[in-house]
């Protein structure tokens, strides 16, 4: 109870109390009434305000509890946020200690360790460019663009680091602070468009090579010698057909990779398909004496885009005939695989067959066992990469098994129709 409160009281009750001594009964009674009121009052004070206190107190306590609840909700966010990005943060001070860093950050440098805090730089890493950059960011120059390369996994970074709380002179940075984005994905993908463009360029050039040659040989004297050119007309005219199949190849390519084309896949018969493909393609194995089967039962169904299912099996055959011996035989059967749901159309020859080292990357584009004589032979060397694109956007798959001497099976395989 405040002292002030106290010295009230015992004035209110003293000096009242002085006329209790005085002899009227009245006064006295009247005396006594008022020292009870006082006496009242001076309770009720005194209780509001501690009731008052208790309150302001108990107030006090529930802002600071919230308050402590905030910051650790904040802190909880903070954490979060933090360590859910992909992109590696790292902080530094002046002395190119790591004051803060993320899970990011300790995946990127050193995943062994439980934490980067209180290392310096040069012992979680031994980059140059990621050391300078973060000098220069202390010395109050941002960096970015900075491109970071780690190897085992090769991984590569862009970073960017900015100074923190640059002092009043302007020059020296009290900390850094270093973003790490994961560019590996763009980088490949940049490295595998150069890599398609310099293969279109070559495969180009070398027919337009053949063709201007021809021209200029026609053009300074072959003319006369009528024999002469046919025979370089002719070698003209293949290596200018050449070119028209390489581009229609790419568009098409391209065409697909961009979503462009449309497969809808519905049940269809697959025995007319194969027929219709082995009619196209008899005269050029008639030719070699080699012979197309259709092992396909005339009830099968499949769930294909026909126009596509066509092709896919066009440039299939097309390469059973290419590659088989002469005399050889090419078949096409479907094998139907209930556990799995899946229909696989085989296309099966017996031909050379393909060494094992070459089977993995077989679909890639450009990619060719002996790259000469597939273009002696007029391929383009993108038909298996349109095959996989194919079978893909149908939900399916294209794989290939191969026996060298004995022959090579491509095997598209489809999901099963629901009804079937
Ligand atoms: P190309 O236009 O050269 O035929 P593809 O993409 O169709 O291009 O085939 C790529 C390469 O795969 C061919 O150059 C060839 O080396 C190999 N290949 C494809 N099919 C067969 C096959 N049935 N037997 C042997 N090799 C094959």
């Amino acid at each position: 109870m405040p002292r002030r409160n106290v010295f009230l009281i015992v004035i209110c009750l003293v000096v009242p109390s002085v006329f209790l001594f005085v002899p009227s009964f009245t006064a006295r009674a009247i005396v006594a009434g008022l020292l009870l009121l006082v006496l009242a009052i001076l309770l009720a004070r005194v209780f509001t305000t501690r009731s008052r206190e208790n309150e302001s107190r108990r107030t006090r306590v529930e802002d600071e509890k919230e308050t402590s609840q905030e910051t650790f909700a904040l802190g909880k966010l903070f954490d979060a946020t933090m360590n859910g990005m992909r992109e590696g943060l790292l902080v530094v001070d002046q002395d190119m200690r790591v004051v803060a860093s993320n899970n990011a950050a300790l995946r990127l440098f050193n995943p062994a360790r439980e934490t980067l805090e209180t290392q310096r730089l040069t012992e979680i890493t031994r980059n140059p460019a990621i050391y300078s950059a973060f000098l220069d960011a202390l010395q109050g120059t941002e960096r970015s663009g900075v491109k970071v390369e780690t190897h085992g996994p090769e991984r590569v970074f862009d970073l960017r680091v900015v100074p923190l709380g640059v002092g009043a002179n302007g020059n020296r940075a009290e900390g850094a602070l270093g973003v790490f984005i994961d560019i590996t994905r763009i980088e490949r993908l940049e490295h595998v468009r150069q890599e398609f463009l310099s293969n279109v360029s070559h495969e180009l050039r070398t027919p337009l090579t053949a063709i201007l040659a021809f021209v200029e040989t026609l053009e300074t004297s072959a003319l006369d010698d009528k024999d002469n050119s046919l025979r370089f007309l002719s070698i003209v005219r293949r290596n200018a057909s050449r070119m028209h199949d390489l581009i229609d190849d790419i568009l098409e390519l391209s065409a697909i990779e961009a979503g462009n084309v449309k497969v809808n896949p519905e049940p269809v018969e697959l025995r007319p398909i194969v027929s219709d493909v082995i009619n196209l393609l008899q005269n050029g194995a008639s030719a070699r004496g080699i012979v197309l089967e259709n092992k396909v039962a005339s009830d099968a169904m499949v769930l294909a885009d026909a126009r596509r299912l066509e092709q896919m099996l066009m440039n299939l055959v097309e390469n059973a005939i290419k590659f088989n011996r002469e005399d050889g035989t090419v078949k096409i059967r479907l094998e139907r695989d209930n556990a799995n749901g899946r229909d696989r159309i085989q296309v099966e020859d017996t031909g050379e067959g393909i060494p094992s080292q070459h089977l993995e990357r077989l679909f890639e584009r450009f990619y060719r066992v002996d790259r000469a004589r597939s273009r002696d032979m007029g391929g383009t060397g993108l038909g298996l990469a349109i095959v996989k694109h194919l079978a893909r956007a149908h939900g399916g798959e294209v794989s290939v098994t191969s026996e060298l001497g004995k022959g090579t099976t491509f095997t598209i395989e489809l999901p099963v129709a629901i009804d079937s």
